[in-house]
């Protein structure tokens, strides 16, 4: 064990500690972060990152967009580098809700790479959840349009991680026969 799986360990009961009492949307209301772990877990297994800073703040990655946590809060705890990791990852909160999803697929192409693996795992996760684990009471239709939009964001990120975007599209296929999208 090094230094860097107490600095992981630490991101984890931060952010736990953070997302403490939000849950997840689907039937059984899971503890939110699950998601986050998830995130990390996927870029550890499937694309085989093993850069400290971009797993931490993929730990991180939704504690400023759905909690109180500051900016200077992530500064303090993890530094500079994963600050501005979990920034870039970010959503801005006070645009209205049709905006922010299309700046985030605007903005793909221009993240960072290791931003762009974070996303890139986000994608996969939340496309897994909206399938198997889906949000209650959504209509097809509008789980349909999630899915597009997943896909309009993962095309802003090709290139970054092959392996990844192999696992999206295989998940992708799926979704699209289950959710019968042409
Ligand atoms: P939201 O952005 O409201 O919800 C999806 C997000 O919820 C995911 O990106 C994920 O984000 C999080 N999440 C939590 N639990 C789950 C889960 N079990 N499965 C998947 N994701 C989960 O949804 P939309 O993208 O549909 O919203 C887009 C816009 O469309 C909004 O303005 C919405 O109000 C509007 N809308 C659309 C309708 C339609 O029919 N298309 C109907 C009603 C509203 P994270 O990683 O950040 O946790
Ligand atoms: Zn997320």
């Amino acid at each position: 064990m090094d230094d860097s799986t107490g600095k992981l360990l630490h991101a984890v009961h931060f952010s736990a500690s953070k997302h403490r009492d939000q849950r997840r949307k689907d039937q059984p209301r899971s503890p939110y972060i699950n998601h986050p772990i998830r995130v990390a877990e996927i870029l550890w297994t499937v694309g085989a990152v093993r850069d400290e800073a971009t797993l931490l703040a993929a730990i991180l990655h939704d504690v400023i967009e759905d909690t109180q946590t500051t900016p200077a809060e992530i500064q303090t705890e993890f530094g500079e580098i994963v600050l501005r990791l979990v920034l870039e990852v970010t959503d801005d909160k006070d645009l209205p809700k049709q905006q922010r999803k299309r700046r985030q697929i605007e903005h793909a192409p221009h993240l960072s790479h290791p931003a762009q693996l974070i996303r890139l795992a986000d994608k996969i996760s939340n496309l897994h959840d909206l399938l198997y684990s889906p949000p209650q009471r959504w209509s097809l239709q509008r789980r349909q349009d999630y899915v597009r939009w997943t896909e309009k964001v993962v095309a802003g990120l090709r290139g970054a991680s092959p392996a990844m975007e192999q696992n999206y599209d295989h998940l992708l296929k799926e979704g699209k026969q289950i959710l019968q999208i042409e």
